[in-house]
């Protein structure tokens, strides 16, 4: 851990030039942890983040980015994502420290970004639009893709930098210029990322940085006429003002926003494995993953054996900070998220949930400076409880149950409780029955589905919700063409008056 002496300032990047906060207003981030002091931060203005959008505007309208040759701007990519790979350490650590993550996964989500970089690099290449027939020999018709603009890329605090190269790679290759705001609990890695992008040779101007709370800068990013689009990553709430403040611009919006996901066990699968899973699916990073498998949705006939033996497993899952070698999940993101989880289980039990494991903050000293809260799993749930509905974004499973007389009638049942809330980023089926799973996974309604498994994604492959979980997708190609705009080029080789006015023939 840090000590006092070592504690880095991180300022906002505008043009290229580092600067504070122009109220000089600062914010200390602490690791969930154990509260050790890790950065001091620069808590932005409405002025700071203008400053920033004119910055990216200029840089868009006034220099050579948006036309610099494709293989140029993927070789930044190239070039920072090498960086990251030389310096994952340090990263990993400015990441773990400022979520209070453990060292291991924060390793692995670098490792992600790697990949998700080099992805960008190599897809952004080699597209030449398309050409159209129009039938006539003079004419030439072509579609093109453009970069949209400026960009205004706002991230939450779960995967920091992950979901912020989900939105810088595309956003850059593309040929955008862009405003970043990083969540104001997590900014470490997003100012690692200005650094190394500032090496990777990005010109000035062309990347900016914002920090602060969403209420102080949010409504300038999203709301000011020189920005053309905002991508999003966070909660619905948020997403619904967000919407609202770039309507009256009529900016281009990608949200990607919170999940309630159906994790369903049928009575014939593979039970070891999808138990196993089903732990992992809600209770990874502490349940602060959007896509966690949250809602546990099992056959009637087995839910006794396996929600026992989950409840054990749950009981044992040991939680320590960063750098603790015992540990298996980490703490909750703050004291104020753990009040509302906590208050999200109360509701719970008082709607009739049954607490069958979990539900009080453990004690002792190694967890009395941190905000942990343990493994949860509420029993006995149905779709009119608040539980069900709301994302408690924490270590919270809730268990339903579904049965059918026939094969079919087991199918639509489960179906229909998997899709009964107003999310749809993600779920999972488990089975044997390969023909089940197919007709199961076509009728759920979500972004992604995993058949016999939960959590892997692909850079190459779409992630999005439906539903109020979001609008657009972001990875895959879908993902790179929410950065771009299409261009239609109609070229007359040989022009020729058509004499629409002032000619004869038209009225014979
Ligand atoms: P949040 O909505 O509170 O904040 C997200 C970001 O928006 C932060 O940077 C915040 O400062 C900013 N913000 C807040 N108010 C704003 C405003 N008025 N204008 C502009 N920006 C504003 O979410 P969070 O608590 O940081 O993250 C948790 C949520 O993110 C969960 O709901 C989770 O499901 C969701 N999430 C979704 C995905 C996905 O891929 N769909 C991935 C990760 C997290």
């Amino acid at each position: 851990m840090s000590t006092p002496e070592q504690v880095p300032t991180i300022d906002h990047v505008v043009g290229g030039a580092r600067r504070p906060a122009s109220d000089g207003t600062t914010r200390e981030i602490r690791c969930p942890a154990d509260s050790t002091l890790v950065a001091t931060v620069a808590e932005g203005t409405a002025d700071d983040a203008e400053a920033a959008v004119l910055a990216a505007r200029d840089a868009f309208d006034n220099t050579h980015w948006p036309w610099t040759p494709t293989p140029e701007r993927a070789a930044v990519l190239t070039r920072v994502a090498d960086h990251l790979e030389r310096d994952l350490e340090t990263v990993a650590r400015l990441e773990a420290l400022d979520t209070g993550k453990r060292i291991v996964e924060a390793r692995i989500d670098m490792a992600d970004v790697v990949s998700v970089l080099r992805h960008y690099a190599a897809v952004g290449q080699g597209e030449a639009g398309r050409v159209v027939d129009t039938g006539v020999p003079d004419i030439s018709s072509r579609v093109v893709t453009e970069p949209v603009g400026v960009c205004s890329l706002i991230t939450p605090w779960n995967f920091p930098l992950l979901q912020t190269s989900w939105k810088v790679a595309p956003a850059l290759v593309a040929g955008n210029t862009f405003v970043l705001k990083p969540s104001e609990l997590t900014p470490s890695t997003a100012s690692w990322l200005m650094d190394a992008l500032a090496e990777a040779g990005l010109p000035d101007g062309v990347g900016n940085l914002v920090l602060g709370a969403g209420d102080r800068v949010g409504p300038t990013l999203t709301g000011h006429p020189g920005v053309d689009l905002v991508s999003f990553t966070g909660g619905v709430v948020t997403g619904r003002r967000i919407m609202a403040a770039a309507a009256p611009t009529v900016k281009k919006i990608a949200l990607e926003l919170g999940g309630k996901n159906p994790n369903v066990v049928f009575a014939d699968a593979d039970l070891e494995a999808a138990l196993d899973m089903a732990l992992t699916a809600v209770f990874l990073d502490s349940g602060q993953v959007c896509s966690a498998g949250a809602r546990l949705v099992v056959e009637e006939s087995i839910h006794d054996e396996f929600v026992d033996e989950l409840v054990r497993r749950a009981g044992e899952i040991r939680l320590g900070g960063p750098y603790d070698r015992d540990a298996e999940t980490g703490p909750l993101i703050s004291s104020a998220h753990r009040d509302k989880v906590e208050a999200y289980v109360a509701a719970g039990v008082a709607e009739g949930a049954v607490l069958r494991v979990g539900g009080e903050r453990p004690t002792g000293e190694s967890y009395d400076d941190g905000w942990f809260y343990p493994p949860t799993v509420l029993d006995g749930c149905s779709a009119d409880m608040s539980c069900v509905q709301d994302e408690s974004f924490g270590p919270v499973l809730t268990v339903e149950t579904f049965s059918g007389a026939t094969r079919e009638e087991a199918e639509q049942a489960a179906v229909s409780i998997a899709n009964d809330t107003i999310y749809g980023l993600a779920g999972a089926v488990w089975t044997s029955d390969a023909g089940r799973a197919e007709r199961v996974a076509a009728r759920l309604r979500h972004g992604t589905i995993w058949i016999n498994d939960y959590h892997p994604y692909v850079p190459a492959a779409e992630w999005g919700g439906y539903k109020q979980s979001g609008i657009g997708r972001e990875l895959g190609l879908a993902g790179l063409a929410e950065y771009r705009e299409t261009k239609h080029i109609w070229h007359h080789t040989r022009p020729v008056p058509q004499q629409w006015f002032g000619g004869q023939e038209k009225n014979e």
